[in-house]
């Protein structure tokens, strides 16, 4: 086995990313279908004025107020009211827009993705838990692309889970993956990234041996009693799968961007944020730019730099906060305090059941402090990875003693902030410290957080969305791409109705459901202000930039259980349409 410079690349994946970016791609199913792009509305003309008019227009101002009319000029919003008060602003003039009493909002944002990686791992097929409930299902399903393969295809997957999906038996090994094609390689990524699973194809092609030692990095390849590999790789023995991997080699960055960024503006979004920028590769900031100008990539991108390259983003590029403009800005820094509750390498005050171990700190309170002090002074947000209540207790506490010492802490943001104890929601009050959820965590994993990782009380304590509206705490709700893939709609409907995908009908914590005017607002208004861009998205207001959507119906008033499915028939970026629904009629 010749471990390669890739291999650093992937770890620096696994572990600046924490939450298993690796471990579990594409969740939800069948996303792909949504992306084809209509745009039909022709481009601008300067000094052009258009009102969008017969709407209901769901502002997302302070007052929250609701109106009828929009109007915009070249990028920005110049007029918001009743039809009549939007005329008498801009003239008569004005191209009229019938909106036909459909449903209008800012442009969705999705507090923290990430950008490459969700191109990346787009290649693989997802079998998880919403495509297939039994592990059996899935190999049926990959044992069907195995007879439609030819030679030489790589048959790549994921998320498959163990712990979602039920089975007759508890591990995948090459001998099961044979049968899905004893010519081709096969791998598996399961749920989680952390573990994966290889045919005896793919295991010739690694170079795996009786006689190959396990990775001193951590982890193990998966013998049987002979000594053999059997097809598991464990921990830092994915690696060498991954890297292994033909197309993840020649995979074409700014192609996958392209497609994924119109996936993007096919469910609203028309702003992200890039959670550690360059985690993967140093000119990824170069590549955002890029795909930025020439188009390929529509959103806007607020940036969080990765940790490791402070010599290049300080040293070489001399990058100052704020660098950029309206599109595209680097905003912050992004720390990992730990990682993921689902595989267990979250840290906990508690032992997860079943054992004594409380997870894994990836940096201590002091690193984290030292990182709040230096990157504060320089003037960059702070955005700290969270997901056990014990890691987030490093998080405030570190953030208070910065504080304490005259430190100037610009909107620090806890991601993910998974496990929130009683005590700690007045704490992150009065530091003022705001959190991204991860509530697709809620949907996928609740049902194993509170029956094999936590149990029913810790469960509980997941996404506290409601708690944070009784407190007074600001949250945002984020996919996490590619560790789900849902759509802002999707997470607003999860935050409101706190539903397991496993069981169904089952509500985690139900004082913890969210109002629905304040989930909207974690995909909008407070999105906007936790990434330092609510003097220019997230509302629609006179003088912010035009990006709004057009939903076929209002998200306050369908049934609470179809939310997720109201369809985008419009995406509006600085003024422009970037994608409309196929079906929909022309105007
Ligand atoms: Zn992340």
């Amino acid at each position: 086995m010749k471990i390669t410079s890739r291999s650093k690349l992937w770890s620096r994946l696994v572990v600046t990313l924490g939450t298993g970016l690796l471990l579990s791609a594409c969740v939800v199913a069948d996303r792909n279908m949504a992306a084809k792009q209509d745009v039909s509305f022709p481009p601008s003309q300067p000094d052009e004025i258009r009102v969008f008019y017969n709407a209901t227009i769901l502002t997302m101002d302070e007052a929250f107020s609701t109106s009828q009319a929009i109007a915009i000029e070249g990028n920005k919003l110049i007029a918001v009211g009743s039809k009549a008060e939007v005329l008498e602003q801009v003239g008569d003039e004005a191209i009229m827009i019938d909106l036909q009493k459909k449903v209008v909002l800012p442009g969705f944002i999705d507090a923290h993705l990430h950008i490459v990686g969700a191109a990346q791992l787009s290649i693989l097929e997802d079998v998880g838990l919403t495509r297939f409930r039994t592990v059996e299902e899935a190999l049926e399903h990959m044992k069907q692309v195995g007879q439609n393969s030819r030679p030489g295809d790589w048959l790549l997957f994921t998320n498959l889970d163990f712990g979602t999906q039920v089975s007759q038996f508890n591990e995948m090994t090459a001998d099961r993956l044979d049968k899905v094609s004893a010519d081709n390689p096969v791998f598996v990524l399961h749920a989680g990234g952390h573990v994966a699973s290889a045919n005896s194809k793919m295991i010739e092609l690694m170079g795996l041996t009786k006689s190959t030692p396990d990775p001193e990095t951590g982890g193990k390849f998966g013998r049987s009693a002979d000594g053999q590999p059997n097809g598991e790789l464990y921990g830092f023995a994915v690696l060498p799968a991954l890297e292994s991997i033909e197309p993840f080699q020649n995979f074409d960055r700014e192609k996958g961007i392209k497609e994924v960024s119109a996936q993007w503006s096919a469910s609203g979004l028309t702003s992200i944020v890039d959670a550690g920028t360059a985690a993967l590769k140093a000119d990824e900031l170069d590549l955002l730019k890029k795909l930025t100008i020439n188009g390929s990539l529509q959103q806007r991108i607020r940036a969080y730099l990765s940790p490791g390259r402070d010599d290049l983003w300080f040293g070489k590029r001399g990058i100052k906060p704020n660098y950029g403009d309206a599109k595209l800005r680097i905003v912050g820094y992004k720390v990992s305090a730990d990682g993921s509750n689902q595989a267990r390498t979250g840290l906990q005050r508690d032992p997860y059941l079943g054992g004594e171990s409380k997870g894994l700190p990836y940096m201590s309170e002091e690193q984290i402090f030292d990182n709040i002090v230096e990157k504060s002074k320089l003037g960059f947000q702070m955005a700290m990875h969270g997901n056990g209540d014990g890691a987030i207790d490093n998080i405030i506490s570190a953030v208070g003693r910065a504080k304490q010492q005259g430190v100037t802490v610009i909107r620090p943001r806890i991601e993910h902030c998974s496990i929130i104890q009683d005590d700690q929601l007045q704490e992150l009050k009065d530091l003022d410290i705001s959190c991204s959820f991860l509530i697709g965590h809620v949907r996928l994993w609740g049902s194993a957080f509170r029956k094999d990782i936590f149990g029913q009380e810790k469960a509980e304590k997941l996404d506290r969305t409601g708690s944070f509206e009784r407190v007074g705490i600001p949250y945002s709700l984020h996919s996490d791409a590619s560790v789900t893939t849902f759509t802002p709609l999707e997470m607003v409907e999860i935050a409101v109705t706190r539903e397991l995908f496993s069981e169904p009908g089952y509500i985690l914590a139900p004082s913890e459901r969210a109002a629905r005017e304040m989930a909207l607002r974690g995909v909008t208004s407070t999105a906007a202000w936790q990434m330092m861009s609510e003097h220019e998205i997230g509302s629609l207001e006179p003088g912010k930039l035009a990006d709004f959507v057009v939903l076929e119906e209002n998200p306050l008033t369908v049934k609470v259980d179809s939310i997720g499915e109201i369809k985008v028939l419009e995406t509006w970026i600085d003024g422009e349409q970037v994608y409309r629904e196929n079906s929909r009629e022309t105007n």
